[in-house]
C-alpha cells in the first residue's frame, strides 16, 4: 500500500487504475472508524481489489477533534465546483481524473450506540437488502429505523431498517454533499455512505466495517 501527498491530502493508493474509492474522516469528531479502517487495511491489503483510500478528508478537522475544519465549514456541505474552500478543493482534484465502480465513505452517528444505517446513491435490490440486513444483524449491531438527524435541513431524510437510498434526492438541488459530486462528476458510480454507531464499542465498529464493506465488494463483484 503506498502512500502519496496532493497539497493537504495524504492517499494511499494501490494499483493505477483503482475500482475502490475508500474515504473517512470528512467530520474529526467522527474519526475512531476511520483509524480503525487505517487498520483494517494494512492488515488485509494483500486480500483487497485496487483502491485509493483517503484516510481524512478533512484533516483540520480530524487534527482538531471537530464537525467542522478550520475554515469554520462542514466539508461534506463544500463540494461544488466554485467552492472556496481549500481541503475541498484538494479532493476534489485528486479524484477528478479517476473513475471507481463503487466508494464507501466512513462516517459515524454520535447519537447511536447500536443503530446502524447507511445511505446509498442507487437503490439495491430486494434480495441485496435482506442480504444486507443479515450481515448486518451477525455483528451484534441493530438496523436502525427513524429519522437520520433531525437538526440538519439538508438531511431529516426517513431511515428504514439501516437504509436510505438517495435516488430520489439527486433530483434536488445539491447541498454540497460529496456523495453527489462524485455522482454529478461521474466519479463514482455508486457511494455508500456508512453511518458507524459513534457510541459503539471498537469491537462493534470493526466488525460492521469489516462485514459491510465485504458485503459491497462482494456485492459489485469486486471481490
Ligand atoms: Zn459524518
Amino acid at each position: 500500500m503506498d502512500t502519496y501527498t496532493h497539497n493537504s491530502l495524504i492517499y494511499f493508493l494501490r494499483d493505477k487504475s483503482p475500482r475502490v474509492l475508500l474515504l473517512s474522516g470528512t467530520h474529526g469528531d467522527e474519526y475512531e472508524s476511520g483509524k480503525l479502517l487505517e487498520q483494517f487495511l494494512y492488515r488485509q491489503h494483500p486480500n483487497f481489489p485496487s483502491f485509493l483510500y483517503i484516510p481524512q478528508i478533512s484533516p483540520s478537522a480530524v487534527e482538531a477533534g471537530t464537525r467542522k475544519n478550520k475554515y469554520n465549514h462542514d466539508i461534506n456541505r463544500q463540494f461544488f465546483s466554485d467552492t472556496t474552500d481549500p481541503e475541498a478543493q484538494d479532493v476534489m482534484t485528486l479524484l477528478a481524473p479517476y473513475r471507481f465502480t463503487i466508494c464507501i465513505d466512513i462516517h459515524e452517528d454520535p447519537d447511536r450506540t447500536l443503530g446502524f444505517y447507511l445511505y446509498d446513491t442507487g437503490l439495491m435490490t430486494e434480495e441485496q437488502l435482506s442480504t444486507y440486513r443479515e450481515v448486518v444483524h451477525t455483528t451484534g449491531a441493530r438496523l436502525y429505523t427513524g429519522v437520520d438527524d433531525v437538526d440538519d435541513e439538508d438531511l431529516n431524510l426517513h431511515v428504514e431498517k439501516g437504509y436510505v437510498s438517495l435516488g430520489f434526492e439527486l433530483a434536488n438541488p445539491s447541498s454540497g454533499f460529496s456523495s453527489r459530486w462524485l455522482h454529478d462528476q461521474g466519479i463514482a458510480e455508486r457511494t455508500f455512505t456508512l453511518e458507524i454507531p459513534g457510541k459503539g464499542s471498537s469491537e462493534l465498529k470493526e466488525k460492521l466495517l469489516h462485514s459491510v464493506i465485504s458485503f459491497l465488494l462482494t456485492t459489485h463483484g469486486i471481490i
